[in-house]
């Protein structure tokens, strides 16, 4: 089988979907959209379309896994199977169980969970429509869906991948360039606090090269933040002003 490779960049640095090298993809988020749920975001972030869902801190089930000295946060990352252009198993996948588990990581240091011993904090992600980056915008939702339930935090989480692409460092790597690019490195900021919570690479990069996407993806990250700082706000101010 022949296989098509997409243009990614044009001449002048003009990416397949029109972007800049420095260019973010649109993102727009909603908070507190499921009345069920203790808190909940929904967000857009390119042609990804996510949604999360916050209960807890409440009871542990089963029971043995409750911690005395703490509460435990627990994450799903689930993908549905209208979310990529091949119908994905419902059944949870390696890639979804890795992506649980980085999420939770990346979401942990946020979380004050000592004052709410014995209980669970649970965040379940379902991501609807996927299109490169969509660990980031769904602990971009996560993180604002935290918030919205009243979860004690020391900072927001705010996720943004950096990459290589035809040897240029761009940011916000999207699906066609995540498939065919050079690297993509997803990054997660406590931007209050200046902390990084997650970090992973795929692909290769001089070191030079890591310096300057890490710079890259930590400007995504603070323009990310501002996003999710304006939904909550919009919400619990209305005006969306401080
Ligand atoms: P991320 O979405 O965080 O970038 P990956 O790099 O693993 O995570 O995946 C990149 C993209 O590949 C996803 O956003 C999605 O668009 C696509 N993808 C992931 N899993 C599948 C799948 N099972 N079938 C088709 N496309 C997929």
């Amino acid at each position: 089988m022949v296989k098509i490779m997409t243009q990614l960049m044009t001449e002048d640095g003009i990416r397949c979907d029109g972007r800049r090298l420095d260019e973010l993809r649109d993102i727009s988020i909603k908070v507190g959209v499921l009345k069920n749920a203790d808190g909940s975001a929904y967000i857009e972030f390119g042609k990804n379309k996510i949604l999360a869902g916050v209960f807890g801190p409440r009871d542990v089930h089963p029971k043995h896994m409750a911690n005395p000295d703490s509460g435990i946060l627990r994450c799903r990352y689930h993908m549905s199977p209208f979310s990529v252009t091949e119908r994905k198993n419902p059944a949870p996948s390696r890639r979804e169980i890795e992506i649980s588990k980085v999420i939770k990581e990346a979401l942990q240091p946020a979380v004050i969970l000592k004052d709410y011993p014995r209980t669970v904090i649970d965040v379940f992600i379902e991501v609807l429509q996927a299109d490169g980056g969509s660990r980031c915008a769904a602990l971009d939702a996560a993180a604002v869906a935290l918030a919205d339930a009243g979860i004690p935090m020391r900072d927001l989480v705010s996720a943004c991948a950096a990459g290589k692409v035809e040897d240029k460092i761009v940011l916000d790597i999207n699906n066609e360039e995540d498939q065919e690019g050079q690297a993509d490195m997803p990054v997660a900021l406590m931007p209050n606090i200046g902390k990084i919570t997650l970090l992973q690479l795929d692909g290769i990069l001089k070191p030079e090269e890591f310096k300057t996407c890490m710079q890259t993806a930590l400007v995504g990250c603070k323009r990310v933040y501002e996003v999710q700082r304006k939904a909550l706000m919009e919400k619990y101010f209305q005006s969306g002003e401080q």
